[in-house]
C-alpha cells in the first residue's frame, strides 16, 4: 500500500511539498501510525494545528452530531453554531466581531481588507499602506505573500501586491523610522512561528502598541500559529499585555477543520458592511459546531495552564541538551512553540528522528521546532530528548 500510495502521488499531486515518505493512517492523542503499523509520537501536530491531538473523541462527537443535523446553508442565513462560536471568541478577546473564513491566509486578507477599508470609510484612501516584520509568514495568497517577509516565498510571483513596507522583527527604532502618514496597519506575528520560532524582547510590543496610538496606525496580530493555547495563554498578546486592534486566527481553531477567523474592535469592524467582503464556506455550521467543542475543552480541561507548564517542562529539557551538545546554539520559544537552533542542517536530524518514531519538523534551514498537541505529557518528552541527545 506504501509504495503504491506514493507512486500514484507523485504523478497526481501538484508538487508543493517536499514529503516525508510515509503514509499516516491514523491518529489518536499524540501519536500517529503509518500504513506500515509504525508508531509516531507527533511534535508537528498537522503544524500546529491538532492542539487536543488526533481524533479527539469530543471533538469528533460534535463534528458527526452536527453532520447530521446540517452541514451547510451559506451566510443568507443564521446559524446556531456560529454564532455561538463568535460569541465565545468576543467573550474571551478584546475583540467585538468575527469574521470567519477558511484559512490562515484569507484571514490575514480580510485584515488587510479591514484595514485599507477602514481608513477609506474615514476619507483617508492614501492611507493604506501596510507594515510587516522580515522574515515573517502570512500565507501564500497573492496579497499574504506580499505582506510576507521572505524573499524565498514571494520568488518568482511578481507583481506582487503593492502597498507593503517591511522592517527588522524586534526593533522598534526602524518601525519608527518606517511608520508613515500613510502607514493603515501594522502586522506582526507576537511570536515569529514559520520564521524561525523568534520570541520579541519584553518591550518590543508594548511599544508597537504605543507608536500605533500616537500615529493612528491599526495594530493587527497575526496569531495564526500562536493563538489558542500554543504559548500558553489563550492569545499570544497576553503574555505582553497589550491588545491589537485586529487579530487573525486559523490552525488549531477547529482543531484540523478547515477555518480561519479575523477578529476586530467594533469601531474598526464597522468598515466592513454588507457587500464588503464574503466567504461561501466562512463559518459553516459543520466546521464551527466542532470547533466550539474546542474551545470549550480548551476551558474544561484546563489545557492551556497544561500547555504552560509542560512547555516550560519541554524548555527546560532542551536547556539541557544545549548544555550537553555544543551543535546546539539556541533554545527559544514559549509554551509549546519551541524551536533549538543548529550549527549545521536540521534535515538529517528530523529523519533520524522519524526513524525512531518522532516527527518533528525543521525550519529555515536549521531550527527544529517542536509543536505537540498542547495535551503531550512528560512521558511522551522524555523518550524525544533521549532521542535527540543521541542523534546530536
Ligand atoms: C500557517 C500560517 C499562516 C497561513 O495559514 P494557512 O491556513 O496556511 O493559509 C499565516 N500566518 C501564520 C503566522 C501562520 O503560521
Amino acid at each position: 500500500m506504501k509504495t503504491n500510495i506514493i507512486n500514484m502521488a507523485d504523478k497526481v499531486i501538484a508538487k508543493t511539498y517536499n514529503r516525508f515518505p510515509i503514509v499516516i493512517t491514523r491518529g489518536k492523542g499524540c501519536t500517529v501510525w503509518d500504513s506500515e503499523g509504525h508508531a509516531y509520537t507527533d511534535f508537528v501536530a498537522g503544524i500546529a494545528v491538532c492542539n487536543l491531538g488526533h481524533a479527539h473523541p469530543g471533538v469528533s462527537k460534535a463534528l458527526s452530531d452536527q453532520a447530521n443535523i446540517l452541514f451547510h446553508v451559506s451566510n443568507l442565513y443564521y446559524t446556531v453554531p456560529q454564532v455561538e462560536l463568535a460569541s465565545w471568541l468576543v467573550d474571551n478577546s478584546f475583540a467585538d466581531r468575527v469574521f470567519f473564513c477558511n484559512s490562515g491566509a484569507e484571514a490575514n486578507e480580510a485584515a488587510i481588507k479591514l484595514a485599507r477599508k477602514y481608513f477609506n470609510d474615514k476619507g483617508n484612501p492614501q492611507r493604506n499602506r501596510i507594515i510587516a516584520a522580515e522574515k515573517s509568514f502570512h500565507g501564500r495568497t497573492m496579497a499574504t505573500l506580499s505582506a510576507t517577509g521572505q524573499a524565498g516565498i514571494r520568488h518568482g510571483f511578481n507583481p506582487l501586491l503593492g502597498g507593503f513596507d517591511f522592517v527588522p522583527f524586534n526593533d522598534i527604532d526602524a518601525l519608527k523610522n518606517k511608520i508613515k502618514p500613510s502607514t493603515c496597519a501594522v502586522l506582526i506575528e507576537p511570536v515569529q512561528g514559520e520564521g524561525g520560532v523568534r520570541c520579541p524582547d519584553a518591550e518590543y510590543l508594548k511599544d508597537v502598541r504605543r507608536l500605533c496610538d500616537k500615529t493612528g496606525a491599526l495594530l493587527i496580530f497575526d496569531e495564526i500559529q500562536t493563538g489558542m493555547g500554543r504559548t500558553g495563554k489563550l492569545f499570544a498578546y497576553e503574555h505582553f499585555g497589550i491588545e491589537p486592534d485586529i487579530m487573525t486566527l486559523a490552525k488549531a481553531l477547529a482543531n484540523g477543520l478547515p477555518i480561519g477567523a479575523m477578529l476586530a474592535k467594533e469601531h474598526i469592524a464597522a468598515a466592513f458592511g454588507p457587500g464588503s467582503h464574503a466567504s461561501t464556506f466562512g463559518g459553516t455550521p459543520v466546521i464551527t459546531a466542532a470547533s466550539l467543542e474546542v474551545v470549550r475543552t480548551l476551558v474544561r480541561e484546563r489545557v492551556i495552564d497544561h500547555c504552560l507548564q509542560i512547555g516550560a517542562y519541554f524548555k527546560e529539557r532542551l536547556l539541557w541538551l544545549k548544555h550537553r551538545h555544543d551543535s546546539i546554539t539556541d533554545v527559544r520559544g514559549i509554551g509549546l512553540l519551541l524551536g533549538i537552533k543548529l550549527k549545521t542542517d536540521g534535515g538529517p536530524v528530523v529523519k533520524k528522528c522519524m526513524e525512531k518514531g518522532f516527527l518533528i519538523n525543521c525550519i529555515q534551514g536549521n531550527i527544529l521546532r517542536f509543536i505537540p498537541p498542547l495535551i503531550i505529557k512528560k512521558d511522551e518528552i522524555d523518550p524525544l530528548i533521549i532521542c535527540l541527545d543521541e542523534i546530536l
